[in-house]
């Protein structure tokens, strides 16, 4: 295998599907150009319809790029597609499983289809990694919706690929779970594997990964490391519990983003670099407001999501 620099490079790449019956064509990927260095968590973020499963089937070798260039670890998916496949595994959303293998007969059949010899094969490794050692010889339909879902991690795992896709994986999980496939993601990260990971929970993208693209109408809107993206927005929000509930913004504040909260607390959002608290908090003083709490809360993905993503109409 070689050593690149970028897990995964792609340029200028393009997907329109054909019209079909009453549907006209659709332009999912615009020119997307990534380059996603080797070694990293990374994170693709992009409301439902952005391109992110038509990005991640262009590069699985399930769906036909219309132009543009991509490599899997180096490795050309026109050039070399078997072997570009070969450095890539992916989790899907859906659970595939044949009810009456056992987990150890499902992974040594994807062992064998990707052509792992018998010596190296990590069957057994890889299924107590993911706390299936002794659920290996049970039948797929006895296990549980979360052991199944642990098991199509473990299917994308047999071959050793150094870049692993996460489609979603934690889309209806339960917070255990959810856990648990996390500590293991970040154990394959920490051996090197390189991940990428589509998600909707915008905090564990904050929380897991070192560098975040967002994509709208199949472009990259921004990507750039997650402490970035997030210093993009320079302002706090302070929220006021006042000791008596309000019932309108005071004139001493209207001058500010402020905005009266249903439970009769304020809540004024102000650019950091022009408003300090204490500015604030006298003129709270000064409309005779009683303070009996205070919070400030700094900006997370979410607002930069809808930020960068409400900036352009829908296609
Ligand atoms: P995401 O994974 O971000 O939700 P998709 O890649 O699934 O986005 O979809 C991108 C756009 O392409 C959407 O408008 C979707 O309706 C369209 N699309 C996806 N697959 C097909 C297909 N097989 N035929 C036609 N249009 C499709």
């Amino acid at each position: 295998m070689p050593n690149p620099e970028f897990a995964i490079e792609v340029r200028d790449l393009r997907k329109t599907y054909a019209a079909t019956g009453k549907m006209p064509e659709k332009k999912a990927l615009n020119g997307i150009s990534l380059q996603i260095p080797a070694g990293t968590i990374f994170g693709l973020l992009g409301p439902n319809g952005a391109g992110k499963s038509t990005f991640i089937n262009i590069l699985a070798g399930l769906v036909k790029k219309t132009s543009g260039n991509a490599s899997i670890w180096g490795l050309d998916i026109d050039a070399e597609p078997r072997q570009s496949r070969a450095a890539l595994g992916v989790v899907n959303q859906e659970v595939v499983a044949d009810p009456f293998f056992t987990p150890y007969e499902m992974l040594e059949l994807m062992a064998g289809f990707y052509g792992v010899p018998k010596a190296e094969r990590r069957t057994v490794e890889i299924l107590t990694a993911l706390g299936l050692g002794d659920k290996k010889d049970a039948y797929v339909r006895q296990l549980s919706g979360g052991m199944k879902r642990r098991l199509m991690v473990a299917k994308a795992l047999v071959h050793n690929p150094p870049v692993l896709i996460l489609d979603e994986p934690t889309a209806g999980v339960d917070v255990e779970l959810r856990r648990l496939l996390w500590d293991y993601v970040r154990e394959l990260h920490a051996k090197g594997t390189t991940i990428i990971l589509t998600t909707h929970y915008l905090e564990e993208a904050e929380e897991l990964c070192d560098t975040i693209a967002i994509v709208n109408h199949g472009e990259v809107v921004a990507c750039e490391p997650t402490a970035q993206l997030l210093s993009r927005l320079d302002y706090k929000t302070l929220i006021i519990v006042p000791r008596e509930p309000l019932t309108a913004v005071p004139a001493e504040l209207a001058m500010h983003d402020a905005k009266l909260r249903s439970d009769g607390s304020l809540a004024i959002t102000f650019k950091t670099a022009e408003t300090g608290i204490g500015r604030l908090l006298e003129k709270a003083r000064a409309a005779g407001i009683g303070i009996a709490d205070l919070s400030t809360k700094s900006p997370d993905l979410e607002d930069v999501f809808v930020a960068l993503t409400s900036e352009k109409a829908p296609a």
